[in-house]
């Protein structure tokens, strides 16, 4: 069945920085079509996770298969073809803010050699920020954009070479809760549309619910629990109740 193929199998993953261990023993699949939201606390791993998923960082042991390939033995032109195949949205919205919306979201197609005529690059661009709902916003500079519309611009700038797999690190993070719901809403339109596999790490309750099929949450190292929402946040696990409580209270 196709939606039964991983496009990301993470087997005994650890990952440490000195005397901090940081991820211990993390087994993970990603479906293709899936959305799962990653919840923990802060600090608990999940951008290393993340970054490790993209190549950012080597893990110390354990196997990370993306898109068929273990990305950690990957270097040079191999890696960077499979992360253009991955749209990645970064926690602080890392947009260039002395360039316009157009060349932020241009960036990406001009580099790696890619040899694209200005009117595809054009109509990516136009689609791009057709799918977050900003089109009227290209000549414009990121400061002049609000938070919401900046988080839109990130993801309009991971969509653009209509990458296989999205990766949102946090992005309700600093957005009040009505821009928050529009973003989940986004998340749940990109997959729509461009029939992505994502994962969504938050410590939003609410991003997690609204935009996960499933759940998994990170904690002590590992995931301790993952199914629907329902089934994680009933379950009876101490931690998980108590970061439920944190989060609500
Ligand atoms: P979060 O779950 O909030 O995203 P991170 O994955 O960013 O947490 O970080 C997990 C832990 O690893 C933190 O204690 C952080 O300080 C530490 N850490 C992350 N990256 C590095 C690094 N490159 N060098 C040393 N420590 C790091
Ligand atoms: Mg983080």
């Amino acid at each position: 069945m196709e939606n039964e193929q991983p496009v990301i199998s993470i087997k005994g993953l650890y990952k440490s920085f000195g005397d901090l261990d940081v991820l211990k023993g993390v087994d993970f699949t990603l479906l293709k079509g899936e959305n799962v939201a990653v919840l923990g606390r802060s600090g608990s791993g999940k951008s290393v996770l993340i970054k490790i998923i993209i190549g950012l960082l080597k893990p110390d042991r354990g196997e990370v298969i993306v898109l068929g390939q273990q990305i950690d033995k990957l270097a040079g032109k191999e890696l960077d073809a499979l992360r253009l195949r991955i749209g990645f949205s970064f926690q602080a919205g890392a947009l260039y803010d002395s360039m316009d919306i157009y060349h932020n979201l241009s960036f990406p197609l001009t580099m790696n050699n890619r040899k694209l005529g200005k009117k595809d690059i054009d109509a990516a661009v136009e689609e791009a920020l057709e799918a977050v709902g900003l089109k009227e916003k290209m000549n414009q500079l990121p400061t002049d954009l609000s938070g919401g519309q900046r988080k839109r611009i990130g993801i309009a700038r991971a969509l653009i070479l209509k990458p296989e797999i999205m990766l949102y690190d946090e992005p309700t993070s600093g957005l009040d809760p009505i821009t928050s719901t529009e973003i989940n809403a986004l998340i749940m339109q990109v997959q729509q549309r461009y029939n992505t596999s994502s994962i969504i790490i938050t410590h939003d309750l609410t991003c997690a619910k609204n935009t996960g099929n499933r759940i998994a949450m990170l904690l002590d190292g590992k995931f301790q629990a993952t199914g629907s929402f329902e089934e994680v946040f009933g379950s009876k696990d101490k931690q998980v109740e108590s970061f439920y409580e944190y989060n609500f209270i």
